[in-house]
């Protein structure tokens, strides 16, 4: 057998590798560079750990592992340690003692990997260090995790990275192995041309997350939406909901709790202490929903999150992709909901106005924009689209003939799709109108009371009664005219000028519309559809959810499953890291399963490395009464 497959199921208890996992630790291994983009809960960290542990085998000391995220440091070594292999961090909570015995191990060699912050790798004192190792042959390997963060292009530069390059120009001969789950093509290049990967090799794998559900629906009550939502398909479940702001986080996390939800807030506004509590009892504990900013998120390996909602929408694809992509790690059903509305265009729209950024800049901005509009707006396949965003065109399930994945909004609810063409041009044509008569411009509320000829104070006011166009709308409702609005916004045909309390403008594609050139096709939205048909689904009431096995288990395999999960939570606890990094829920399910009377009778089950078996084989058989 192979050095690479052997230490994977040796070491984590996995029987095959997934995407192009083998050919990245067998070009990393040999000593070649690497650059790698997997969608988040691809498998990134394999793709360095594998080739580390073997070439520490082999005797050629210690992988340097970058990783901008200090807080996770701690969970991240506990799960090598609970795999058996030598690992450590360097960071600002270890005593003075501590870090001085961790870098006497590391510049010896010893540890199979040390994870360390850019900050502290580019430091005199650490170079002097990774000097002594290099000098004995004992500097292996060099690992940059999240390397989308060199690149402005990426959503969370860190200027920090790209002091990096003083690795490569330092040790010219230590391999490289850099990852991210951010595959677009200009933060790509970025990567590329700041950390000097020019003969690195790019590895990519398919960017689709079959498991995940993708949910986008129309913003009219936000909160009671995402009510609606975790209670009838997520009850009990862990989850994440993003906002934009830290009040909307912290009003949200209250109304989830006074509804009975185990939720926390997560923003850069909150004290450094409670952020850190907060995201250990989102690992640690079962069902926490997190409500959070876009602070929240990045490294956050947590397999079991049962949903990511956005009550607010993100400023690109990539960011949406990211964030959705926490979201059923453990390839086990997961949804991405989102709630979209014209405020959310508008105020996406007058961030990247008001930034200092250069034209260029904000020119690349505000296609992203666009390219999220469109999904948003799209009445087919979700997931087909936003594969193709990545360049990657979708193979599956076809309908019709045409591409569609079966596991979206769209592909699971057809929406019936109306022609909005007429509706716009009554909209377009009373905005010129507006504009023409009053010499000023109006917002969207006083738009729709013109066109649907409702005689409000304002309206008379200004004379609007005596407009054309008064009334000419008069079959739509409120609620129809404001996703054609929308939808004009999204595509630019109409522009809402944020300097001036967002009044609506007409614009160079209005006028395509006004021609009848360009067709306005939009979904249906009276009633939209509900969801998750057949899921088992919890009362009203707030007793908390029973734990759903991610396998489906007669009676007794269930009971032994809740029983294996009571006793993970005790050995969690007593090591002082999240249950998951002891076993999975996928795991406990296998054994559950298996009912399993021998430790050779666990052997096998994935999850179960050479370390854990001994470890915990013996109290598994227990727990069990076998
Ligand atoms: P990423 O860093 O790309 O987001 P991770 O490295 O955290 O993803 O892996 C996601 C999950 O998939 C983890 O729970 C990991 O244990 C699991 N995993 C990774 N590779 C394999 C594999 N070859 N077989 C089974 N499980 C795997
Ligand atoms: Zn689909």
């Amino acid at each position: 057998m192979h050095v690479a497959k052997e230490i994977l199921l040796e070491v984590f208890g996995f029987q095959a590798f997934r995407g192009p996992q083998q050919a990245v630790v067998e070009h990393v291994g040999a000593g070649g560079d690497a650059l790698v983009l997997m969608p988040t809960g691809g498998g990134k960290s394999l793709c360095y750990q594998i080739p580390a542990i073997a070439r520490q085998r082999a005797g050629q000391g210690t992988t340097v592992v970058i990783s901008p995220l200090i807080a996770l440091m701690h969970d991240q070594v506990g799960a090598l340690h609970e795999a058996g292999v030598s690992a450590a961090f360097l960071n600002s909570t270890l005593s003075m003692d501590e870090a001085a015995q961790i870098e006497r191990q590391m510049v010896r060699g010893e540890l199979t990997l040390l994870y360390a912050a850019p900050e502290r790798v580019t430091t005199a004192r650490f170079l002097a260090q990774l000097d002594a190792m290099q000098q004995r042959g004992k500097l292996s390997l060099f690992a940059i995790d999240e390397v989308h963060c060199v690149s402005q292009w990426g959503h969370d530069f860190r200027p920090e990275y790209r002091a990096l390059t003083v690795l490569h120009e330092r040790y010219p001969s230590v391999p490289r192995v850099a990852l991210t789950a951010t595959a677009d093509a200009q933060t790509r290049e970025d990567i590329v041309e700041r950390l000097q990967l020019q003969d690195a090799r790019t590895f990519v794998s398919s960017f689709d997350r079959p498991n995940i559900r993708y949910t986008i629906v129309e913003k009219n009550d936000a909160t009671a939406q995402l009510l609606r939502f975790i209670r009838g398909e997520h009850d009990g479940d862990a989850g994440i909901v993003y906002c934009q702001s830290r009040k909307r986080v912290e009003e949200i996390a209250q109304t989830l709790c006074q509804q009975g939800f185990d939720a926390l807030p997560y923003h850069a506004g909150l004290d450094a202490t409670v952020r850190q509590k907060n995201q250990d009892r989102f690992l640690r504990d079962e069902g926490v929903v997190m409500v959070a900013t876009i602070a929240f998120g990045m490294g956050i390996d947590k397999p079991d999150v049962r949903f990511v909602a956005h009550l607010d929408m993100p400023k690109n694809i990539e960011a949406y992709y990211q964030e959705t992509g926490r979201a059923g790690r453990d390839a086990t059903a997961a949804d991405a909901w989102m709630a979209y509305g014209l405020q959310d265009v508008v105020n996406q729209r007058r961030m990247i106005d008001e930034s200092p950024a250069g034209d260029d800049f904000k020119q690349v901005m505000r296609g992203k924009l666009d390219a999220l509009l469109g999904l948003a707006e799209a009445t087919d396949c979700r997931r087909v689209r936003l594969l193709l965003y990545f360049g990657e065109s979708y193979s599956g399930l076809s309908r019709d003939g045409v591409a569609a994945c079966g596991n979206c909004d769209n592909c699971l609810f057809p929406p019936e799709v109306w022609d909005a063409t007429d509706a716009a041009r009554k909209l377009l044509s009373t905005i010129y109108r507006v504009q023409q008569s009053s010499g000023i411009s109006f917002g969207a509320g006083h738009i729709m009371d013109i066109v649907r000829g409702k005689a409000t104070e304002k309206v008379m006011q200004h004379g609007h009664l005596e407009l054309s166009t008064f009334g000419i709308g008069a079959a739509f409702s409120e609620q129809q005219l404001r996703a054609v609005l929308r939808q004009l916004v999204a595509v630019d045909a109409v522009a809402v000028d944020a300097q001036a309390f967002n009044t609506l403008r007409l614009t160079q594609a209005s006028r395509a519309v006004l021609r009848g050139e360009m067709l306005v096709q939009l979904r249906d939205a009276v009633a939209p559809p509900a969801l998750g048909k057949g899921r088992p689904r919890a009362g009203s009431g707030r007793t908390p959810a029973v734990a759903r096995a991610p396998l489906p288990l007669d009676s007794a395999a269930q009971l032994r499953y809740a029983a294996l999960r009571e006793w993970r939570a005790e050995v969690a606890r007593s090591h002082n890291l999240p249950a998951y990094v002891i076993f999975h829920d996928t795991t406990l399910a296998a054994i559950a399963q298996r009912a399993p009377h021998s430790l050779d009778d666990l052997q096998g089950i994935s999850g179960i490395g050479a370390r854990k078996l001994e470890a915990y084989g013996d109290a598994v058989l227990q727990v069990l009464g076998t």
